[in-house]
């Protein structure tokens, strides 16, 4: 069989090599960490640093399709990677989704919502944008900020030095305060041929900036879930994408705020695992590798809850629990605030 490269080791690298690994393929697994959890599953992996050019030159060369489950891969590293191997989602994916600035300007540029932004480069911009947007709002480090990291609220002008403060001085913008009833997210696929399907957008519950629950079916009417799978599509047909791509959306009002979009299997799509025949580590798959898109019909009602930090200690009681997926990735330390595993609350409709 073919050998598929992922960058990146962590537990969606590790869903994504059972996937491929239940289609015939061996995956190797790229990651600077010591110790990635993908690595316990994967068929070979490499630790190296993103500059490593003898290393990125040995992994392309030995993958026939290379893909990656996190999107802050250095630029350096994918021009060297390129010419070895097809990457897929493409570098155009990247580019929009590293940079918060850059996403949503993409995202407007297509027509759709987002909230309020402006780019921050200094007190002043600061003070600026802050009388064009108002507060409450959120200043964000445009690059690497995940689960929340990297954030501060402004609720008071006054707010504005500390917030600043908190970026270190790093790029930022700066994000209206988007007064949603709820948050979901829609997962969706496109293959190399251009086929587009979508999962069922799932409600999202975050606490402290990270996910705790995503529950299927969503509240959202008829109108708002076609919108949200069109929006969804829209953004895969853009970026000429092929993989599974999650958005996440504000529900609103005014309709669906678009906040951000990964270019990856993402955890608000952990419920395919059980809710779905393929589930989207297997559509990922199936995408990169040219294969057709499976399904995505929903076959029961799912809850899917993030276990993190201690909530393994309740991994015991819930391996009792009738209609209880456990999914654990093997992570050697358990730390406040790091995702250990989840679980697919299922009822079957
Ligand atoms: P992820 O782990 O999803 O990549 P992240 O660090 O990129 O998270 P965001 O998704 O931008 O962060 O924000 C995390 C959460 O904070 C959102 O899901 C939402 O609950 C809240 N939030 C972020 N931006 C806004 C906004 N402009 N208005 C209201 N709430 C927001
Ligand atoms: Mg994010
Ligand atoms: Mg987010």
């Amino acid at each position: 069989g073919s050998t598929i490269g992922i960058i990146g080791g962590g537990q969606l690298g590790r869903m994504l090599s059972v996937a491929a690994s239940r289609l015939g393929f061996r995956c190797h697994i790229y990651e600077p960490g010591a110790e990635p959890p993908a690595g316990q599953v994967a068929h070979r992996v490499t630790t190296a640093a993103y500059d490593d050019e003898a290393a990125l030159r040995t992994f392309g060369q030995s993958v026939d399709v290379i893909t990656y489950e996190f999107e802050n891969i250095p630029t350096t590293a994918l021009d060297i990677l390129q010419d070895l191997a097809p990457i897929h989602p493409g570098r155009e994916a990247l580019r929009v989704s590293q940079d918060r600035l850059t996403e949503k300007t993409f995202l407007q540029n297509l027509g759709l919502k987002t909230a309020p932004f402006a780019d921050i480069t200094d007190a002043e911009s600061l003070e600026a944008a802050l009388h064009d947007i108002g507060t409450p709002s959120i200043l964000k480090t445009r690059r690497f900020g995940y689960d929340g990291k990297g954030q501060a609220r402004i609720m008071a002008p006054e707010d504005a030095a500390a917030a600043l403060a908190d970026m270190q001085g790093a790029p930022s913008i700066l994000e209206g305060f988007v007064e949603f009833s709820h948050e979901v997210s829609v997962i969706a696929a496109r293959s190399l041929d251009g086929a587009v399907a979508a999962f069922d957008p799932g409600e999202n519950v975050h606490s402290e900036g990270i996910l705790r629950t995503t529950t299927v079916p969503a509240r959202l009417t008829a109108s708002q879930r076609s919108d949200a799978v069109l929006i969804a599509a829209q953004v895969l047909n853009a970026l000429n994408y092929v993989g599974v791509l999650g958005v996440e959306l504000f529900v609103t009002a005014q309709g669906l705020i678009v906040n951000e979009i990964a270019p990856r299997v993402h955890n608000s799509g952990h419920w395919t695992q059980n809710g779905c025949t393929v589930d989207q580590f297997e559509q990922h798959i199936r995408a990169v590798t040219g294969w057709p898109l499976g399904d995505g019909q929903r076959y029961a009602d799912v809850v899917m809850e993030n276990l993190i930090g201690s909530d393994m200690d309740r991994v015991s009681a819930l391996a009792t629990d009738a209609d209880t997926a456990l999914h654990l990735y093997g992570k050697a330390e358990t730390k406040p605030g790091r995702k250990m595993g989840h679980v697919n609350h299922i009822k079957r409709v």
